[in-house]
């Protein structure tokens, strides 16, 4: 039986109950309108444990004045008639009130990860997912939480907090889910036209031309980021970043790259936002 639970109270209950019968929690937040991508982590967590809670809530506090908060998709319905189709036990779908009563002032800041790439872009935003992860850690107390690697930095910014505050929950990285043309899923893709689709593919060829020559042996930092940038420029409307960064520190690489070294792209069509990433050498993006 998957329950669809709004409250705080009714999701202690049906937590205390999954516990003193032994269960083991595993955690997929997401923001909903979920797609292959989520499924994916969701049928991790089904892999890794036998209670899977998934939480859908668009988060006021990680979007930007200026960002999509009142347009991003909504559709709880589907979502959770998806969630139960895979067994989940919890969908767990509070209001903004819930999350963040009245008077609400603690906020969770991890410093250093969050100065490059998205946090130059959109400020503010890690400490909205800090805050609502750390929250939803509290109210859920999984002992394992799935994460996407298309939000590649998020990530890495959910694992240093988990460990920096000594939270008890193992942190699990899955891989990107793309579709069949290479393209990554998103909901932000409900967005786009069938035009604005293809133009998205770039994305896509950046990355892979970047792989083809990492595979090939180039190392030269400003060739691959060429590499990468050439088609975006030509299809998006505006870059916000193509960046080569070392894949565990983000810290921005000159010259020569070597092993763990990642490629981030956000780029605009239109209004709409998209972003991807590789690590050269260990990703393989088929299309
Ligand atoms: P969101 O609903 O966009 O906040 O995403 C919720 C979780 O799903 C995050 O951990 C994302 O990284 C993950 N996710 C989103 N899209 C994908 C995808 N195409 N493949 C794998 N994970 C994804």
């Amino acid at each position: 039986m998957t329950e669809l639970v709004h409250d705080t109270a009714a999701l202690s209950m049906a937590l205390a109950a999954a516990r003193r019968a032994g269960k083991r929690i595993a955690f997929v937040p997401t923001m909903g309108a979920l797609h292959d991508g989520h499924f994916a982590l969701v049928d991790e967590a089904k892999r890794v444990s036998d209670f899977v809670v998934v939480s859908v809530f668009v988060n006021p506090l990680q979007f930007g004045p200026n960002e999509d908060f009142s347009r991003y998709p909504r559709t709880l319905e589907s979502d959770f008639a998806g969630c139960k189709a895979r067994g989940v036990a919890i969908v767990f779908a509070p209001d903004a009130d819930t999350m963040y009563p009245e008077g609400h002032a603690t906020t969770v800041d991890v410093a250093g990860l969050t100065d490059v790439l998205e946090g130059v872009h959109r400020p503010g935003h890690f400490r909205g997912v800090a805050t609502v992860v750390a929250k939803l850690f509290a109210m859920i107390g999984p002992c394992t939480a799935i994460f996407g690697r298309k939000d590649y930095q998020q990530l890495l910014v959910i694992k240093r907090m988990t460990r920096d505050l000594s939270l008890p929950v193992d942190v699990v990285g899955m891989p990107t889910i793309r579709e069949p043309s290479g393209l990554a899923l998103s909901s932000r893709n409900r967005y786009l036209s069938d035009f604005d689709r293809a133009r998205a593919l770039a994305i896509v060829t950046g990355l892979r031309a970047a792989q083809r020559a990492f595979s090939a042996g180039e190392r030269d930092a400003t060739r691959l980021v060429r590499l990468a940038r050439e088609p975006i420029e030509k299809s998006f409307d505006s870059i916000d970043y193509v960046e080569i960064v070392h894949a565990d520190s983000l810290h921005a690489l000159r010259g020569s790259v070597g092993e763990r070294t990642l490629i981030a792209v956000a780029a605009k069509i239109g209004q709409t936002r998209l972003i991807d990433n590789t690590v050269l050498g260990e990703d393989k993006i088929t299309a």
